[in-house]
């Protein structure tokens, strides 16, 4: 998917997780770390948003790993929790960027192309004739996150 989408994706997330009854002390840091971690995953696709902001990044990760595996997996946001357990950052920043890895799993699990989420298993989990990146599904798609995003958004703040 695009990075758009993933951004809309991660901050739809994080939207569920406050619905849902989860809270965070800083909404403005949850909501900027739900679409950093929303791009993170794609740092292994190269021309992606993130990788062509980090050179030589995405040429790398890309080339050791291949695209859709290591940075696309449950084993990646495992380590990134425990990582994470190592540092005192502020809650809702690590809630953000994990939520939004793992929405961006989410949507691209959605794809046709699908990702190696049990990487380094090298099974690819995906839908046969899914969503098509940069398609008109995708774009509806799109749409309804955003329509969500506003729902919820009305339902908190006024
Ligand atoms: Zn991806």
């Amino acid at each position: 998917m695009e990075g758009k989408t993933h951004i809309v994706g991660g901050l739809a997330a994080g939207a569920l997780y406050l619905n849902l009854g989860g809270t965070v002390g800083h909404e403005a840091l949850f909501f900027g770390s739900l679409a950093l971690g929303a791009l993170i995953p794609d740092i292994d696709h190269t021309g992606s948003s993130i990788g062509r902001r980090v050179p030589l990044i995405d040429n790398i990760v890309s080339t050791v790993f291949g695209h859709r595996s290591f940075t696309h997996s449950l084993l990646f946001l495992v380590l990134a929790f425990f990582l994470f357990q190592q540092t005192s950052l502020p809650k809702e920043f690590e809630t953000g960027i994990l939520l939004g890895m793992f929405s961006h799993m989410i949507l691209d699990m959605l794809t046709k192309q699908g990702i190696k989420f049990l990487w380094p298993l090298k099974i690819n989990i995906g839908i046969p004739g899914g969503i098509r990146t940069g398609g008109t599904i995708e774009q509806g798609f799109f749409t309804v996150l955003i329509v969500y995003l506003c729902y919820v958004g009305y339902q908190i703040y006024l």
